[in-house]
C-alpha cells in the first residue's frame, strides 16, 4: 500500500500495526457525531415495519412456528448476569489493566437473541426476508395479484400468485446466512432461488439450502467475488432479481426495524435509555448491512443516548477500514494489510466493506473492535456453560464488547462523552447474530475448538 493511500485512513501508526499484525484492539471513530445525524429516511423504517406486518398472515401460513408471535419474526432480549461476571474477568489485549470502575459498576448485560430468529436462524432473517417481501409485493401490485397494500394478502398464497412467482428468479451472493434467509423465503413464496456461495460458506448451509430446492452455485473465491458473479448472471436475465448485499436499502431498512422492536422490549423491561442511562450495543459486522441498518435504526430511536460498536475478526476488519476511510471513496480491502479473512466466523469473513453502508453510517458508529478467533470460541463456550445458549462463532464476537470498553481507548471514549460516572446506570447489549440452525455435530466441533485455539 502506498503512503498516500495510508494517509487517507483515520488510523494512528500503532493502530495500523495492530491491523497488520492481526492484534485485537478498539478503534474509536473520529467521525462519530461530527455531523448532525439526519433522519430524513426514518420514514423508511416505519414503511419496512408496516410491510412486515402486512405480510404476517402470509408468513404464519408458510411458517406455522410464527403463530406465537402473530407472524412477526422477532427475538427476545434476555439478561445474562452470569456471563457478564465472567466476561469482565477476562484479560485485556496488550497487557492493559482493567479499570475497576467498570468492573464494579458496569451496568447490566443483555443479549439480543437473533441467533434464535425463526425461519432463517440468524440476523439475516430481518433484512433478507424484508427485501424478498418487498420484491414480491411490488410484483404482485404490478401484475394485479393484489390491488393495493390494503388488499387481502392471502392472495400471495394463491395458485395465480405461485405461477407468476415461478417465472422469476431471486439471486444473491452470500457467505452463508444471507443465502439461507433469501433462499428459504424465496422458495417458500414460489420463486426460483439461486444462491452464490463464497469459499468460506459452511457445507451444512449449502446442504440445507439444496434440501429446500434452492440452487446453490459454489465459488472458489471470496464473498465479494460471489456477489459479483451473482450480480452479472442476474442482470443478464430480465426475470431475475438480485439482492445486492453491498448496496441494498431494502435489506438495510429490514435490519433497521429491529430498533423499533428493541425500543418496545426495553420499555417492557422498564429499562430507561436517556442522558443518565446510556445504552451500549455490540454488533458483529461483515459487509456492514446488518450492523449498519440496526445502528441507523437505533440512532433514529435513541439519538445520542445509544452507543453502537461494531465487532470484527482480526483477520477481516473490513468495516473498520471502511469507517476509517474517507467519505464517498472505495473502502480499503483487508488484503492491503496482508490479511487473509482467515476466520471461523464465516458470517463476518468479508474482505471489503460496503461503501454505501460506510457513507450512510460513518457518523453514527462509535467505534469498531477486533477480536481473535480464540476469544470468539472462549465466549461461545461461556455462553453455553453459564447461560445454556448455543451460537455460531460470528455471534460470539459481540460478547467481548463490554470488556473492550475497559481498555484505555474505551475509557477515553467514555470520559470524552461524559459517561464514566453514568456506567452504573448503563445497559449493554451483545447482539447474538446467528446459530439456531447449526447442526449438533458442528456445534460440538466449536466447543472442542476452545481448548485448541
Ligand atoms: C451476516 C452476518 C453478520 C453481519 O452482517 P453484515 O450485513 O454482513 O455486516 C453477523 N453475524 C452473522 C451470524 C451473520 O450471518
Amino acid at each position: 500500500m502506498s503512503t498516500s493511500e495510508k494517509a487517507k485512513l483515520n488510523l494512528s501508526k500503532k493502530q495500523t500495526e495492530y491491523i497488520r499484525d492481526a492484534e485485537p484492539f478498539l478503534w474509536i471513530n473520529p467521525s462519530y457525531g461530527s455531523e448532525a445525524t439526519t433522519f430524513a429516511d426514518v420514514g423508511l423504517i416505519f414503511d419496512a415495519d408496516a410491510r412486515l406486518r402486512r405480510f404476517s398472515p402470509v408468513l404464519i401460513s408458510l411458517f406455522p412456528e410464527l403463530k406465537e408471535t402473530n407472524g412477526l419474526i422477532e427475538s427476545t432480549l434476555d439478561e445474562v448476569s452470569l456471563l457478564r461476571g465472567e466476561l469482565l474477568l477476562g484479560e485485556l489485549p496488550h497487557g492493559e489493566v482493567a479499570l475497576e470502575k467498570l468492573n464494579q459498576a458496569g451496568g447490566r448485560l443483555f443479549i439480543k437473541s437473533d441467533h434464535n430468529l425463526p425461519v432463517a436462524g440468524s440476523i439475516k432473517a430481518r433484512g433478507g426476508i424484508h427485501e424478498v417481501l418487498h420484491f414480491a409485493e411490488s410484483l404482485a401490485l404490478k401484475v394485479g395479484i393484489i390491488e393495493s397494500t390494503n388488499s387481502d394478502y392471502h392472495a400471495f398464497l394463491s395458485e395465480p400468485a405461485k405461477s407468476v412467482f415461478a417465472q422469476y428468479t431471486i439471486a444473491v451472493g452470500s457467505t452463508g446466512n444471507l443465502g439461507l434467509s433469501i433462499g428459504i423465503i424465496g422458495a417458500a413464496l414460489g420463486f426460483n432461488a439461486v444462491v452464490h456461495m463464497s469459499s468460506d460458506a459452511k457445507k451444512w448451509k449449502k446442504d440445507r439450502l439444496r434440501k429446500r430446492g434452492v440452487q446453490v452455485v459454489e465459488h472458489t473465491a471470496d464473498y465479494g467475488a460471489a456477489v459479483e458473479a451473482g450480480r452479472v448472471q442476474s442482470e443478464a436475465d430480465p426475470y431475475s432479481y438480485f439482492v445486492d448485499d453491498e448496496r441494498s436499502s431494502h435489506l438495510f431498512m429490514g435490519y433497521a426495524v429491529a430498533a423499533l422492536r428493541l425500543k418496545e422490549q426495553l420499555e417492557n423491561a422498564e429499562i430507561s435509555v436517556d442522558k443518565d442511562h446510556p445504552l451500549f450495543v455490540y454488533l458483529p459486522a461483515g459487509v456492514g448491512g446488518a450492523p449498519g441498518g440496526i445502528t441507523f435504526g437505533l440512532k433514529s430511536v435513541f439519538g445520542d443516548h445509544v452507543h453502537c460498536f461494531f465487532a470484527e475478526p482480526v483477520q477481516a476488519p473490513c468495516m473498520l477500514l471502511g469507517m476509517a476511510g474517507q467519505p464517498n471513496s472505495a473502502p480499503t480491502p483487508v488484503y492491503d494489510f496482508g490479511l487473509s479473512i482467515d476466520t471461523d466466523a464465516d458470517g463476518l469473513a468479508v474482505g471489503t466493506a460496503s461503501q454505501w453502508v460506510c457513507d450512510v453510517t460513518r457518523h453514527m458508529v462509535s467505534g469498531v473492535y477486533t477480536q481473535r478467533d480464540a476469544v470468539l470460541y472462549r465466549d461461545l463456550e461461556k455462553l453455553k456453560r453459564l447461560q445454556g445458549i448455543e451460537v455460531e462463532p460470528s455471534a460470539a464476537i459481540s460478547c467481548s464488547g463490554l470488556q473492550m470498553l475497559n481498555t484505555n481507548s474505551g475509557q477515553t471514549y467514555l470520559k470524552h462523552h461524559g459517561l464514566l460516572e453514568k456506567m452504573g446506570n448503563s445497559t449493554h447489549i451483545a447482539w447474538l447474530t446467528g446459530g439456531a440452525f447449526v447442526p449438533a455435530e458442528e456445534y460440538e466441533k466449536y466447543l472442542q475448538a476452545v481448548s485448541f485455539k
